[in-house]
């Protein structure tokens, strides 16, 4: 029996408020709260019960403040933009209520992100006895809990860790991203790094690349080298453990590439004001508006989600073995549960059942938290359980 308050009405919340909705054993009440009241309504009009729906402005932490002590949550899930991570942790400290995000704070003018500013909460939460659970979407998030799975279950010492996030899906437009345009074009035009015996290596964007062959009747893709978030909290907790080197990789077609480096060379996904007519405008931004709503690539979009990690290390029987844990996801089975795309619904449903665990005190404890710093077993039952099961196997 818990009360959700959800904020932001975009594609990953149109995922996790149905997921809510069909939870109704233990998410009794569900308030829907984001900056405009029409998406919320929308979504609203589309589930099977009735939910309640607000305005208000995330980066304003007074209205924030007012929603919460009128609404009385018992978890705040936060999936609007990482732009207001803090905002909505700040109103939470004030409030007194459980915190769980997707994705970690990103400063608006800097295309940089890190958990520092959020794990700086550390000790304010530890004091008011709440709890925040960051990253709780598909990668970063299954892909955290996936790694301390194979450590509970198959491994004594992790080696190195691969993330690999393929994206097989087809909507038929010429340029269009799965995720907000401004978030995703951001994070693929930033320089790559991984994780190599204690140091960060960095290379240039998308500079490298290899093929894989991907499960469940995708076949083999190009996957690129990129920075994730994940790597930075996984290192962290994982080096201890015998981990040596840490990797995360994306598919990209050549045609998304294209497009992607022309806007570059034009100077269309830069971050920086610059003055035209007399108005300042940030290009990505205008981009942003020019292209195709995710939401409304849903019913377009055909074929499949991969996303995983392939880990070395020593198994629990003492052997070197290579490992592999995934989920594949259909976009179109996506589409016809919940009117979104696999790309949403990936990273919604996981959103769900992060907040549930913590609702329900199954995940407990006061302070900052990444995914995997919990007992990963509920997590991974719930994901079967909830709509994204996971197959593993032993490559050798
Ligand atoms: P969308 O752009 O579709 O939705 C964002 C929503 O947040 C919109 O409804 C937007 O409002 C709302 N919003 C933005 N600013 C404010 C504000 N100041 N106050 C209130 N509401 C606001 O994004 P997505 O659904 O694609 O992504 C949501 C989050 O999920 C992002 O943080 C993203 O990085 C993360 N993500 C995480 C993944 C993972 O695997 N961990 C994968 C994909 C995404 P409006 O409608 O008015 O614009």
């Amino acid at each position: 029996m818990a009360r959700i308050l959800i904020i932001g009405a975009g594609g990953v919340s149109q995922v996790a408020v149905h997921k809510c909705a069909q939870a109704s054993d233990v998410f009794t009440d569900i308030c829907l709260a984001s900056r405009t009241l029409s998406k919320c309504d929308k979504i609203a009009a589309q589930l099977k019960r009735p939910i309640r729906t607000a305005r208000v402005d995330a980066d304003n932490v007074p209205q924030l403040v007012k929603l919460i002590k009128d609404f009385r949550p018992d978890v705040v899930l936060n999936v609007a933009l990482p732009y207001q991570d803090l905002h909505i942790m700040d109103a939470c400290l004030e409030t007194g209520v459980h915190y769980v995000d997707t994705a970690n704070y990103e400063p608006p003018d800097v295309a940089h992100f890190e958990y520092k500013w959020q794990w700086a909460y550390q000790e304010r939460f530890k004091k008011k006895g709440i709890l925040a659970l960051l990253g709780s979407g598909f990668d970063p998030g299954v892909t955290n809990v996936y790694t301390a799975w194979a450590l509970k279950k198959h491994f004594d010492t992790i080696e190195t860790l691969d993330i690999i996030d393929a994206n097989a899906g087809d909507h038929g437009q010429p340029f269009a991203t799965n995720f907000n345009p401004e978030i995703n074009i951001r994070e693929v035009t930033a320089k790559g790094r991984y994780w190599e015996k204690g140091k960060w290596i960095e290379t240039d964007p998308l500079s490298v690349k290899k093929t894989m062959d991907f499960p469940g009747g995708i076949g083999p893709k190009k996957i690129y080298l990129m920075f994730h978030e994940e790597l930075e909290s996984l290192t962290k907790n994982f080096a201890k453990k015998g981990l040596k080197r840490a990797r995360f990789w994306m598919t990209f077609s050549d045609n998304y590439l294209k497009h992607l480096e022309v806007l570059r060379n034009v100077g269309m996904t830069r971050i920086d004001p610059v003055l035209y007519n007399g108005h300042e405008i940030v290009p990505l931004q205008f981009l942003k508006a020019l292209l195709p709503d995710p939401a409304s690539l849903g019913p377009l979009t055909k074929g499949k989600t991969c996303i995983g990690c392939k880990i070395k290390g020593t198994a629990k029987d003492g052997r070197k073995r290579e490992y592999y844990i995934y989920n594949i996801c259909s976009h179109e089975e996506s589409y016809k549960e919940v009117q979104s795309q696999a790309i949403s619904y990936t990273t919604g449903v996981p959103a769900m059942i992060g907040a549930m665990l913590v609702a329900t005190g199954v995940w407990k404890g006061a302070g900052v938290f990444n995914m995997e710093d919990f007992d990963p077993e509920p997590f991974m039952k719930k994901l079967n359980q909830y709509g994204l099961p996971w197959t593993e196997v032993f490559l050798k």
